[in-house]
Protein backbone atom coordinates (compact mmCIF):
# COMPACT_ATOMS: atom_id res chain seq x y z
CA UNK A 1 0.00 0.00 0.00
CA UNK A 2 1.20 3.61 -1.24
CA UNK A 3 1.47 6.11 1.92
CA UNK A 4 0.68 9.51 1.37
CA UNK A 5 3.07 12.22 2.54
CA UNK A 6 3.42 16.21 2.58
CA UNK A 7 5.97 15.61 -0.49
CA UNK A 8 3.56 13.35 -2.45
CA UNK A 9 2.29 10.06 -2.95
CA UNK A 10 5.58 7.20 -1.97
CA UNK A 11 6.07 3.77 -3.23
CA UNK A 12 6.19 1.21 -1.19
CA UNK A 13 5.79 -1.81 -3.00
CA UNK A 14 9.34 -1.84 -3.47
CA UNK A 15 12.30 -3.50 -1.28
CA UNK A 16 12.77 -1.48 1.81
CA UNK A 17 16.05 -2.99 2.26
CA UNK A 18 19.37 -0.89 0.39
CA UNK A 19 20.30 -3.19 -1.81
CA UNK A 20 23.23 -3.68 -4.17
CA UNK A 21 21.62 -2.82 -7.06
CA UNK A 22 18.93 -0.03 -6.56
CA UNK A 23 16.72 -0.50 -9.71
CA UNK A 24 15.93 -4.75 -9.46
CA UNK A 25 15.25 -6.26 -6.25
CA UNK A 26 17.49 -9.84 -6.03
CA UNK A 27 15.48 -13.15 -5.86
CA UNK A 28 14.24 -13.70 -2.43
CA UNK A 29 15.65 -16.70 -0.31
CA UNK A 30 13.41 -18.00 2.35
CA UNK A 31 15.09 -20.98 3.45
CA UNK A 32 17.81 -23.13 3.32
CA UNK A 33 18.42 -26.43 4.14
CA UNK A 34 21.79 -29.05 3.65
CA UNK A 35 23.12 -28.34 0.08
CA UNK A 36 20.14 -26.60 -1.63
CA UNK A 37 18.42 -23.26 -0.61
CA UNK A 38 14.82 -22.10 -1.71
CA UNK A 39 13.67 -18.95 -3.37
CA UNK A 40 10.22 -18.00 -2.81
CA UNK A 41 8.77 -18.76 -6.28
CA UNK A 42 9.26 -22.28 -4.97
CA UNK A 43 12.71 -22.97 -6.82
CA UNK A 44 14.84 -25.17 -4.66
CA UNK A 45 18.88 -24.31 -6.02
CA UNK A 46 22.01 -26.37 -5.30
CA UNK A 47 24.11 -24.39 -3.33
CA UNK A 48 27.46 -24.71 -5.12
CA UNK A 49 29.11 -21.57 -3.92
CA UNK A 50 27.97 -21.52 -0.23
CA UNK A 51 27.21 -17.77 -0.65
CA UNK A 52 30.59 -16.25 -1.08
CA UNK A 53 32.35 -19.40 -0.16
CA UNK A 54 30.65 -19.12 3.53
CA UNK A 55 28.51 -22.45 4.11
CA UNK A 56 31.22 -24.96 5.26
CA UNK A 57 28.79 -27.57 6.39
CA UNK A 58 25.90 -26.85 4.57
CA UNK A 59 22.81 -25.03 5.89
CA UNK A 60 20.51 -25.83 8.62
CA UNK A 61 22.91 -28.29 10.91
CA UNK A 62 20.47 -29.22 14.13
CA UNK A 63 23.67 -29.22 16.01
CA UNK A 64 24.32 -25.32 15.29
CA UNK A 65 21.08 -24.70 15.77
CA UNK A 66 20.85 -26.27 19.24
CA UNK A 67 24.24 -24.62 20.36
CA UNK A 68 23.12 -20.97 19.00
CA UNK A 69 19.62 -21.54 21.31
CA UNK A 70 21.19 -23.34 24.09
CA UNK A 71 23.84 -20.35 24.04
CA UNK A 72 21.21 -17.58 23.85
CA UNK A 73 19.58 -18.82 26.65
CA UNK A 74 22.50 -18.94 28.79
CA UNK A 75 23.85 -15.49 27.81
CA UNK A 76 22.64 -13.57 24.98
CA UNK A 77 25.20 -10.72 25.50
CA UNK A 78 28.22 -9.53 26.96
CA UNK A 79 30.57 -6.35 26.52
CA UNK A 80 33.40 -8.86 25.58
CA UNK A 81 35.64 -5.55 25.28
CA UNK A 82 35.86 -5.50 29.05
CA UNK A 83 34.59 -9.19 30.19
CA UNK A 84 35.56 -12.46 28.77
CA UNK A 85 32.43 -15.54 28.36
CA UNK A 86 32.76 -19.03 27.73
CA UNK A 87 32.29 -19.70 24.43
CA UNK A 88 34.31 -16.77 23.49
CA UNK A 89 37.17 -18.86 25.54
CA UNK A 90 36.82 -22.03 23.89
CA UNK A 91 36.60 -20.47 20.22
CA UNK A 92 39.72 -18.84 20.74
CA UNK A 93 41.35 -22.20 22.64
CA UNK A 94 40.08 -24.32 19.67
CA UNK A 95 41.59 -22.24 17.19
CA UNK A 96 45.09 -21.70 19.06
CA UNK A 97 45.20 -25.28 19.09
CA UNK A 98 44.01 -25.95 15.28
CA UNK A 99 47.42 -23.94 14.13
CA UNK A 100 49.54 -26.00 16.74
CA UNK A 101 50.37 -23.12 18.84
CA UNK A 102 52.04 -20.96 15.94
CA UNK A 103 49.69 -18.83 16.89
CA UNK A 104 49.49 -17.16 20.19
CA UNK A 105 46.09 -15.35 20.28
CA UNK A 106 42.60 -15.16 18.82
CA UNK A 107 40.37 -12.01 18.33
CA UNK A 108 37.17 -12.19 17.27
CA UNK A 109 35.00 -9.66 15.43
CA UNK A 110 31.83 -9.85 13.36
CA UNK A 111 33.36 -9.47 9.68
CA UNK A 112 36.45 -10.41 7.10
CA UNK A 113 36.62 -6.44 6.88
CA UNK A 114 36.88 -5.31 10.71
CA UNK A 115 39.61 -8.63 10.79
CA UNK A 116 41.83 -7.12 8.03
CA UNK A 117 41.32 -3.15 10.27
CA UNK A 118 42.01 -4.96 13.59
CA UNK A 119 45.48 -7.04 11.19
CA UNK A 120 46.86 -4.03 10.51
CA UNK A 121 46.47 -2.02 13.13
CA UNK A 122 47.59 -4.62 15.22
CA UNK A 123 51.15 -4.13 12.71
CA UNK A 124 50.75 -0.47 13.10
CA UNK A 125 50.96 -0.92 16.93
CA UNK A 126 53.58 -4.18 17.24
CA UNK A 127 56.18 -1.38 15.47
CA UNK A 128 55.68 1.52 17.87
CA UNK A 129 55.93 -0.97 20.89
CA UNK A 130 58.92 -2.28 19.72
CA UNK A 131 61.72 -2.08 22.38
CA UNK A 132 63.36 0.35 20.06
CA UNK A 133 60.08 1.72 18.53
CA UNK A 134 60.20 1.58 14.88
CA UNK A 135 57.65 4.76 14.63
CA UNK A 136 58.40 5.03 10.55
CA UNK A 137 56.80 1.78 9.60
CA UNK A 138 53.56 3.02 8.44
CA UNK A 139 53.56 1.82 5.02
CA UNK A 140 52.04 -1.61 3.68
CA UNK A 141 52.52 -3.28 0.40
CA UNK A 142 49.33 -5.21 -0.81
CA UNK A 143 49.01 -6.69 -4.23
CA UNK A 144 46.68 -5.65 -7.39
CA UNK A 145 43.73 -7.73 -8.22
CA UNK A 146 43.20 -8.29 -4.13
CA UNK A 147 40.14 -8.39 -2.17
CA UNK A 148 40.41 -7.72 1.30
CA UNK A 149 37.19 -6.06 2.44
CA UNK A 150 35.49 -3.11 1.91
CA UNK A 151 35.73 -0.63 5.17
CA UNK A 152 38.37 2.07 4.51
CA UNK A 153 41.28 0.22 5.81
CA UNK A 154 40.55 -3.05 4.27
CA UNK A 155 39.29 -1.61 0.83
CA UNK A 156 42.43 0.68 0.90
CA UNK A 157 45.11 -2.26 1.33
CA UNK A 158 42.96 -4.12 -1.52
CA UNK A 159 43.04 -3.63 -4.95
CA UNK A 160 39.72 -4.53 -6.43
CA UNK A 161 39.44 -1.25 -8.92
CA UNK A 162 35.59 -2.04 -9.36
CA UNK A 163 34.94 -1.82 -5.79
CA UNK A 164 37.25 0.47 -5.28
CA UNK A 165 36.47 3.09 -7.95
CA UNK A 166 34.51 5.61 -6.24
CA UNK A 167 36.05 5.94 -3.19
CA UNK A 168 39.82 6.07 -4.61
CA UNK A 169 40.12 10.12 -3.23
CA UNK A 170 39.28 8.35 0.61
CA UNK A 171 41.66 5.58 0.86
CA UNK A 172 44.35 5.63 2.48
CA UNK A 173 47.60 6.54 0.70
CA UNK A 174 50.49 4.51 2.63
CA UNK A 175 49.74 1.47 0.39
CA UNK A 176 51.25 0.30 -2.50
CA UNK A 177 50.23 -2.67 -4.54
CA UNK A 178 53.00 -5.31 -6.52
CA UNK A 179 52.05 -7.81 -9.15
CA UNK A 180 49.88 -11.12 -7.79
CA UNK A 181 51.14 -14.64 -8.26
CA UNK A 182 48.79 -15.36 -11.08
CA UNK A 183 50.49 -17.79 -13.05
CA UNK A 184 48.02 -18.03 -16.26
CA UNK A 185 48.30 -14.25 -16.63
CA UNK A 186 51.84 -13.23 -15.48
CA UNK A 187 53.97 -15.99 -15.56
CA UNK A 188 56.43 -15.81 -19.05
CA UNK A 189 55.97 -18.97 -21.24
CA UNK A 190 59.80 -18.90 -20.91
CA UNK A 191 59.98 -18.89 -17.38
CA UNK A 192 60.30 -21.45 -15.01
CA UNK A 193 58.65 -21.76 -11.74
CA UNK A 194 61.24 -20.68 -9.59
CA UNK A 195 62.38 -17.79 -12.36
CA UNK A 196 58.90 -17.08 -11.97
CA UNK A 197 59.00 -16.73 -8.32
CA UNK A 198 62.40 -14.94 -8.07
CA UNK A 199 60.76 -11.82 -10.57
CA UNK A 200 57.79 -11.51 -8.15
CA UNK A 201 60.61 -11.60 -4.83
CA UNK A 202 62.53 -9.02 -7.01
CA UNK A 203 59.46 -6.94 -7.19
CA UNK A 204 58.78 -7.21 -3.76
CA UNK A 205 62.40 -6.03 -2.88
CA UNK A 206 62.30 -3.06 -5.07
CA UNK A 207 59.21 -1.93 -3.67
CA UNK A 208 60.66 -2.04 -0.54
CA UNK A 209 63.80 -0.23 -1.48
CA UNK A 210 61.47 2.56 -3.41
CA UNK A 211 59.51 3.07 0.33
CA UNK A 212 62.45 2.90 2.46
CA UNK A 213 62.59 -0.57 4.00
CA UNK A 214 62.33 1.34 7.56
CA UNK A 215 58.59 3.06 6.41
CA UNK A 216 57.41 -0.61 5.53
CA UNK A 217 54.89 -2.34 8.27
CA UNK A 218 53.87 -5.54 6.39
CA UNK A 219 53.44 -7.31 3.15
CA UNK A 220 50.19 -8.62 2.94
CA UNK A 221 48.55 -11.10 0.72
CA UNK A 222 45.58 -13.81 -0.01
CA UNK A 223 47.25 -17.49 -0.33
CA UNK A 224 44.34 -18.17 -2.45
CA UNK A 225 42.90 -15.41 -4.26
CA UNK A 226 39.37 -15.15 -4.04
CA UNK A 227 37.01 -12.44 -5.13
CA UNK A 228 39.28 -10.14 -7.22
CA UNK A 229 40.48 -13.41 -9.31
CA UNK A 230 38.72 -15.90 -9.05
CA UNK A 231 40.42 -18.99 -6.71
CA UNK A 232 44.16 -18.02 -7.52
CA UNK A 233 46.42 -20.14 -5.48
CA UNK A 234 50.30 -18.97 -5.84
CA UNK A 235 52.91 -21.09 -7.15
CA UNK A 236 54.91 -22.98 -5.40
CA UNK A 237 57.81 -21.17 -3.26
CA UNK A 238 55.78 -17.87 -4.07
CA UNK A 239 54.67 -17.06 -0.11
CA UNK A 240 58.55 -18.37 1.20
CA UNK A 241 60.43 -15.89 -1.08
CA UNK A 242 57.90 -13.27 -0.02
CA UNK A 243 58.53 -14.22 3.59
CA UNK A 244 61.82 -14.23 3.14
CA UNK A 245 61.77 -10.32 2.04
CA UNK A 246 59.64 -9.64 5.15
CA UNK A 247 62.36 -11.09 7.32
CA UNK A 248 64.92 -8.92 5.57
CA UNK A 249 63.74 -6.14 6.41
CA UNK A 250 62.10 -6.98 9.45
CA UNK A 251 58.22 -6.45 8.00
CA UNK A 252 55.47 -8.11 8.74
CA UNK A 253 54.05 -10.94 6.64
CA UNK A 254 50.04 -10.69 7.24
CA UNK A 255 47.76 -13.40 5.30
CA UNK A 256 44.15 -12.95 4.33
CA UNK A 257 42.60 -16.30 4.74
CA UNK A 258 39.47 -14.81 5.04
CA UNK A 259 38.20 -17.08 2.36
CA UNK A 260 40.75 -19.43 1.70
CA UNK A 261 40.84 -20.51 5.05
CA UNK A 262 39.48 -22.55 7.83
CA UNK A 263 39.78 -25.64 5.90
CA UNK A 264 38.54 -24.14 2.62
CA UNK A 265 41.28 -25.68 0.94
CA UNK A 266 42.13 -28.80 2.14
CA UNK A 267 44.29 -27.59 5.34
CA UNK A 268 42.91 -25.81 8.26
CA UNK A 269 44.88 -22.71 7.26
CA UNK A 270 45.92 -22.05 3.40
CA UNK A 271 49.46 -21.27 5.21
CA UNK A 272 50.33 -24.62 6.05
CA UNK A 273 50.84 -25.64 2.29
CA UNK A 274 53.02 -23.13 1.53
CA UNK A 275 55.91 -23.51 4.30
CA UNK A 276 55.38 -20.06 5.91
CA UNK A 277 54.07 -19.18 9.26
CA UNK A 278 52.28 -15.61 9.01
CA UNK A 279 52.78 -13.11 11.92
CA UNK A 280 49.07 -12.13 11.16
CA UNK A 281 45.96 -14.17 9.91
CA UNK A 282 42.52 -13.26 9.38
CA UNK A 283 39.93 -15.86 9.11
CA UNK A 284 35.99 -15.63 8.60
CA UNK A 285 33.64 -17.39 6.54
CA UNK A 286 34.32 -20.85 6.68
CA UNK A 287 34.79 -20.47 10.79
CA UNK A 288 31.38 -19.56 10.85
CA UNK A 289 29.84 -21.08 7.90
CA UNK A 290 27.20 -18.91 7.50
CA UNK A 291 25.43 -19.45 11.23
CA UNK A 292 26.46 -16.73 12.73
CA UNK A 293 28.96 -12.81 11.41
CA UNK A 294 31.89 -13.97 12.72
CA UNK A 295 35.59 -13.40 11.91
CA UNK A 296 38.69 -13.52 13.25
CA UNK A 297 42.71 -12.35 14.05
CA UNK A 298 45.16 -15.10 14.74
CA UNK A 299 48.05 -13.40 16.44
CA UNK A 300 51.51 -14.33 16.29
CA UNK A 301 53.94 -14.87 19.02
CA UNK A 302 56.48 -12.57 18.34
CA UNK A 303 53.71 -10.00 18.15
CA UNK A 304 51.82 -10.84 21.48
CA UNK A 305 55.13 -10.36 22.89
CA UNK A 306 55.62 -6.99 22.09
CA UNK A 307 52.20 -5.68 23.05
CA UNK A 308 52.61 -7.75 26.36
CA UNK A 309 56.48 -6.06 26.92
CA UNK A 310 55.03 -2.94 25.70
CA UNK A 311 51.62 -1.26 26.48
CA UNK A 312 49.91 -4.46 27.66
CA UNK A 313 47.09 -3.95 25.61
CA UNK A 314 45.58 -3.59 22.23
CA UNK A 315 44.03 -0.27 21.12
CA UNK A 316 41.11 -1.36 19.74
CA UNK A 317 37.81 -3.14 19.96
CA UNK A 318 33.87 -3.33 19.03
CA UNK A 319 30.65 -3.36 20.78
CA UNK A 320 30.26 -6.65 19.21
CA UNK A 321 33.32 -8.28 19.19
CA UNK A 322 33.60 -11.65 20.30
CA UNK A 323 30.20 -11.90 20.92
CA UNK A 324 28.73 -14.72 22.67
CA UNK A 325 26.20 -16.47 20.66
CA UNK A 326 28.54 -15.93 17.63
CA UNK A 327 31.26 -17.51 19.32
CA UNK A 328 29.14 -20.78 20.31
CA UNK A 329 27.96 -21.31 16.66
CA UNK A 330 31.38 -20.96 15.50
CA UNK A 331 32.53 -23.40 18.11
CA UNK A 332 30.28 -26.08 17.35
CA UNK A 333 30.95 -26.04 13.98
CA UNK A 334 34.31 -25.79 13.98
CA UNK A 335 34.10 -29.02 16.25
CA UNK A 336 31.62 -30.58 13.58
CA UNK A 337 34.81 -30.26 10.73
CA UNK A 338 37.02 -31.71 13.05
CA UNK A 339 35.28 -34.50 14.51
CA UNK A 340 33.60 -35.52 11.29
CA UNK A 341 37.39 -35.03 9.29
CA UNK A 342 35.87 -32.66 6.85
CA UNK A 343 39.19 -30.84 6.44
CA UNK A 344 40.53 -34.56 4.83
CA UNK A 345 37.01 -34.67 3.12
CA UNK A 346 37.47 -31.09 1.16
CA UNK A 347 41.04 -32.27 0.20
CA UNK A 348 39.44 -35.56 -1.05
CA UNK A 349 36.96 -34.38 -2.82
CA UNK A 350 38.40 -31.36 -3.55
CA UNK A 351 41.20 -33.44 -5.89
CA UNK A 352 38.15 -35.37 -7.69
CA UNK A 353 36.44 -31.80 -8.61
CA UNK A 354 39.61 -30.32 -10.07
CA UNK A 355 40.08 -33.08 -12.24
CA UNK A 356 36.04 -32.96 -13.17
CA UNK A 357 36.17 -29.81 -14.15
CA UNK A 358 39.49 -30.45 -16.02
CA UNK A 359 38.20 -33.24 -17.32
CA UNK A 360 34.42 -31.88 -18.58
CA UNK A 361 35.04 -28.40 -19.45
CA UNK A 362 39.12 -28.28 -20.69
CA UNK A 363 38.20 -28.36 -24.13
CA UNK A 364 35.34 -25.81 -23.93
CA UNK A 365 36.76 -22.78 -26.28
CA UNK A 366 36.03 -20.06 -23.98
CA UNK A 367 37.41 -21.04 -20.67
CA UNK A 368 40.75 -19.80 -20.61
CA UNK A 369 41.40 -21.52 -16.89
CA UNK A 370 40.51 -23.95 -14.30
CA UNK A 371 42.24 -23.58 -10.98
CA UNK A 372 42.21 -24.19 -7.36
CA UNK A 373 43.01 -25.81 -4.64
CA UNK A 374 40.62 -28.27 -2.27
CA UNK A 375 36.94 -27.09 -2.34
CA UNK A 376 37.75 -23.49 -3.66
CA UNK A 377 37.66 -23.89 -7.57
CA UNK A 378 37.23 -21.00 -10.71
CA UNK A 379 36.74 -21.00 -13.85
CA UNK A 380 38.00 -18.09 -16.01
CA UNK A 381 36.06 -17.19 -19.06
CA UNK A 382 38.01 -15.53 -22.34
CA UNK A 383 36.99 -14.65 -25.81
CA UNK A 384 40.22 -16.14 -27.35
CA UNK A 385 42.02 -18.96 -25.38
CA UNK A 386 45.34 -18.63 -27.63
CA UNK A 387 45.13 -14.43 -26.75
CA UNK A 388 43.68 -15.00 -23.60
CA UNK A 389 41.87 -12.12 -24.11
CA UNK A 390 38.76 -11.47 -22.09
CA UNK A 391 35.10 -10.45 -23.29
CA UNK A 392 33.94 -7.19 -23.41
CA UNK A 393 32.90 -6.31 -19.95
CA UNK A 394 29.12 -5.24 -20.89
CA UNK A 395 28.52 -9.04 -21.29
CA UNK A 396 28.81 -9.70 -18.33
CA UNK A 397 29.61 -13.31 -18.80
CA UNK A 398 29.77 -14.43 -15.32
CA UNK A 399 26.94 -12.55 -13.78
CA UNK A 400 25.29 -14.39 -17.26
CA UNK A 401 26.41 -18.07 -16.14
CA UNK A 402 25.34 -17.20 -12.88
CA UNK A 403 21.44 -16.26 -13.87
CA UNK A 404 21.70 -19.61 -16.60
CA UNK A 405 22.69 -21.64 -13.78
CA UNK A 406 19.60 -20.68 -11.24
CA UNK A 407 17.09 -20.89 -13.82
CA UNK A 408 18.13 -24.63 -15.26
CA UNK A 409 14.73 -25.82 -15.02
CA UNK A 410 11.44 -25.48 -13.31
CA UNK A 411 12.69 -26.67 -10.07
CA UNK A 412 15.60 -25.32 -9.75
CA UNK A 413 19.40 -25.10 -11.09
CA UNK A 414 22.61 -24.07 -9.19
CA UNK A 415 24.47 -21.14 -7.47
CA UNK A 416 27.79 -20.74 -8.64
CA UNK A 417 29.57 -17.33 -7.52
CA UNK A 418 30.13 -14.97 -10.24
CA UNK A 419 33.21 -12.61 -10.43
CA UNK A 420 33.71 -9.44 -12.56
CA UNK A 421 37.54 -9.84 -13.27
CA UNK A 422 37.95 -7.77 -16.37
CA UNK A 423 40.06 -5.44 -14.20
CA UNK A 424 41.19 -2.86 -16.58
CA UNK A 425 39.95 -5.05 -19.47
CA UNK A 426 42.81 -7.56 -19.01
CA UNK A 427 41.07 -10.70 -17.08
CA UNK A 428 38.76 -12.78 -17.84
CA UNK A 429 35.13 -12.84 -16.01
CA UNK A 430 35.50 -16.05 -13.75
CA UNK A 431 32.41 -18.28 -11.71
CA UNK A 432 33.86 -19.83 -8.19
CA UNK A 433 32.42 -23.24 -6.92
CA UNK A 434 32.95 -23.60 -3.15
CA UNK A 435 30.92 -26.71 -1.88
CA UNK A 436 30.18 -27.43 1.61
CA UNK A 437 33.36 -29.82 2.82
CA UNK A 438 30.72 -32.53 3.78
CA UNK A 439 30.30 -32.84 0.04
CA UNK A 440 30.27 -36.40 -1.49
CA UNK A 441 30.80 -37.65 -4.98
CA UNK A 442 27.66 -37.69 -5.95
CA UNK A 443 27.02 -34.23 -5.52
CA UNK A 444 30.36 -33.29 -7.20
CA UNK A 445 28.60 -34.98 -10.55
CA UNK A 446 25.80 -33.35 -10.05
CA UNK A 447 27.98 -29.98 -9.52
CA UNK A 448 30.40 -30.17 -12.49
CA UNK A 449 26.92 -31.66 -14.82
CA UNK A 450 24.62 -28.30 -13.81
CA UNK A 451 27.56 -26.47 -14.13
CA UNK A 452 28.56 -27.43 -17.56
CA UNK A 453 25.08 -27.08 -18.40
CA UNK A 454 24.70 -23.04 -17.66
CA UNK A 455 28.06 -22.72 -19.36
CA UNK A 456 26.50 -24.57 -22.13
CA UNK A 457 23.25 -22.40 -22.09
CA UNK A 458 25.22 -19.09 -21.45
CA UNK A 459 27.05 -19.81 -24.31
CA UNK A 460 24.29 -20.89 -26.48
CA UNK A 461 22.52 -17.44 -25.96
CA UNK A 462 25.54 -15.46 -27.00
CA UNK A 463 26.25 -17.04 -30.51
N1 LIG B 1 39.26 -10.77 2.74
C1 LIG B 1 38.93 -11.61 1.74
C2 LIG B 1 40.00 -12.45 1.11
C3 LIG B 1 37.61 -11.71 1.31
O1 LIG B 1 37.30 -12.55 0.32
C4 LIG B 1 36.63 -10.91 1.95
C5 LIG B 1 35.24 -10.97 1.50
O2 LIG B 1 34.89 -11.47 0.47
C6 LIG B 1 37.01 -10.06 2.96
C7 LIG B 1 38.35 -10.01 3.34
C8 LIG B 1 36.01 -9.19 3.65
O3 LIG B 1 35.12 -9.96 4.39
P1 LIG B 1 33.69 -9.40 4.78
O4 LIG B 1 32.88 -9.33 3.52
O5 LIG B 1 33.17 -10.41 5.76
O6 LIG B 1 33.87 -8.08 5.40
Amino acid sequence: MSAVTSVGAVDTSASAVLHRDLKQDPFRIVSSSGFYIKFDDGRKILDATGGAAVSCIGHGDQRVIDAIAAQAKTLDYCHTMFYSCPSAEQLCQQLIESTNGQMAKAFIVCSGSEAMEAAMKLCRQYFIELPVPETNRTHFIARRESYHGTTLGALSVGCHVGRRAVYEPILMQNISHVSPCNAYRNKMDSESISEYVSRLAKEVDDEFQRVGPQNVCAFIAEPVVGAALGCVPAVEGYFKAMKAVCDKYGALLVLDEVMCGMGRTGTMHAWEQEGVIPDIQTIGKGLGGGYAPIAGVLVGHRVIKTLENGSGRFSHGHTYQAHPISCAAAAEVHRIVQSEDLVQNASRMGKYLGSLLKQKLGNNRYIGDIRGRGLFWGIEFVKDKSSKAPFDRELDIAMLVHQKGMDLNDNGGILLYPGTGSVDGKFGDHILIAPPYNVTMDYIDLIVDLTSMAIEVAFEELA
